[in-house]
């Protein structure tokens, strides 16, 4: 039987007693009245004395207690006890946590909905310079960087920024903040100095390799052309031969001016003004039409007079490349439609050809360096594969983005997307 029906039985025998022996002595009332008191003074005394014990954080083994008493002493023990179980695991947790964090190499710190510091680890000590007494202090006050300041305050964290170490100037960090919970945020910064150093290395190599290169290539050239001038007979394998080396030195040479392209876009600072596009476009286009596979087949449609706040020779670059493209790889006397609009957010350079196309699954990989779609077709069409990658490039140090929509055996679109505050 429960706990609470062998209290009612209790109660309806004490009743039924107290009924009886009232109904025989007359005294029912009174007897009555004497026994509820008495139960409500015994279940004052009960609560009173749980009271006491739950006051006092219900520690230890809970008091001898009788009937239903007995089960509520017992059942708030078995919670307090699990809740302890709960409290300490927890605990461990917390405690595996950070510890694990602090052998992190990597800096991390957790801020409020003000960017104050509610944590950090080991390595925020070492490589942002935050101490234990910084908690609770805005971070922006304590790193300065503007750049950083302007980070946190704009909150596009989907980018990482690099800063120096505020502790070390000779350490380089990459900062990145991830959004959790309700308005907290943990701020990431990882040590990317050797990274930038090997990436410096790379960038110094190939712009060297490629200046070096290019005196070599322009003497060769220039013998080759010599002797293929030379008046006197030659043999038919000879002239052969100067015409495929010709050939190749010419390719060597595209490939270093690309190169060196490149890594300039990599290095240099952009010289900017506003570059009337319709007038380069023009340019670009008569330049084109004087190579004669590519006579007569441009149509330029200019529907804006807007101009574009930018590089010019980066710009004539990213254009001269994409109309290039359009014009080797579609069919000799197809059109290829180049168009200069405005719509309400963006300045857009359309570059229309009816070509072979490209496959969609080839589409994410054609801006990657050296990538050329089908080897067999490409190989017939003189090119670097670093055409696309330059286009890219420049668009980016525009704020600009490539879009490309194209289907095989059809043609390809490929699209510069500028924004308006690029316009001017
Ligand atoms: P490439 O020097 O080979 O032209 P790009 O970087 O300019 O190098 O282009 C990469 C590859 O993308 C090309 O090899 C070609 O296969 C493909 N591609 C580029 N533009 C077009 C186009 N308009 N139509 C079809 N394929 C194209």
């Amino acid at each position: 039987m429960s706990a609470w029906g062998k209290e009612l039985v209790l109660v309806a025998t004490i009743f039924v007693i107290v009924a009886v022996l009232g109904s025989l002595t007359g005294t029912f009332i009174p007897l009555l009245f004497i026994l509820l008191f008495s139960l409500l003074s015994w279940q004052v005394v009960q609560i009173n004395r749980f009271e006491r014990w739950i006051s006092n954080g219900g520690r230890g083994k809970y008091p001898k207690a009788k009937g239903i008493w007995e089960d509520i002493y017992y059942h708030v023990y078995i919670i307090k006890k699990s809740e302890k179980k709960r409290k300490k695991k927890l605990a461990k947790i917390i405690d595996q946590f950070r510890k694990s964090t602090d052998a992190l190499p990597d800096a991390a710190v957790v801020l409020g909905k003000h960017d104050e510091i509610e944590w950090a680890n080991n390595a925020a000590k070492t490589v942002l310079g935050i101490q234990a007494t910084d908690r609770g202090q805005r971070i922006p006050n304590l790193i300065r960087f503007p750049i950083f300041v302007r980070y946190l305050k704009e909150g596009h964290f989907n980018e990482s920024i690099i800063i120096p170490s505020p502790t070390n100037n000779h350490l380089t960090l990459a900062v990145r903040v991830v959004s959790y919970g309700a308005g907290l945020r943990l701020l990431l910064a990882q040590d990317v100095t050797q990274l930038r150093k090997m990436e410096q290395m790379r960038k110094d190599f190939v712009a060297n390799v490629s200046h070096e290169l290019r005196t070599p290539l322009t003497v060769l050239r220039g013998y080759l052309e010599t002797l293929q001038d030379l008046d006197e007979p030659q043999l038919p394998l000879l002239s052969h031969s100067f015409q495929q080396m010709l050939e190749q030195t010419d390719r060597m040479q595209h490939l270093v001016d690309d190169l060196l392209l490149l890594s300039n876009l990599e290095t240099q600072p952009k010289k900017t003004h506003c570059v009337d596009v319709p007038v380069l476009l023009n340019k670009i286009c008569k330049e084109t039409e004087k190579l004669p596979p590519y006579t007569g087949r441009v149509e330029l449609t200019v529907s804006t007079s807007v101009r574009l706040y930018g590089d010019e020779n980066e710009l004539r670059s990213a254009f001269s490349n994409l109309l290039g493209n359009a014009l080797k790889y579609s069919p000799v006397n197809s059109v290829v439609k180049i168009q200069w609009r405005m719509t309400e957010s963006n300045g857009i350079l359309d570059v229309i050809d009816q070509g072979e196309g490209i496959a969609e699954t080839e589409i994410p990989r054609i801006t990657e360096r050296f990538y050329r779609v089908d080897i067999k077709r490409s190989e017939k069409i003189a090119g670097t594969g670093l055409g696309l990658a330059i286009v890219k490039h420049v668009l980016l140090r525009h704020d600009a983005h490539l879009h490309i929509v194209s289907e095989l055996h059809r043609g390809s679109t490929f699209s510069c997307y500028f924004p308006l505050s690029r316009l001017c």
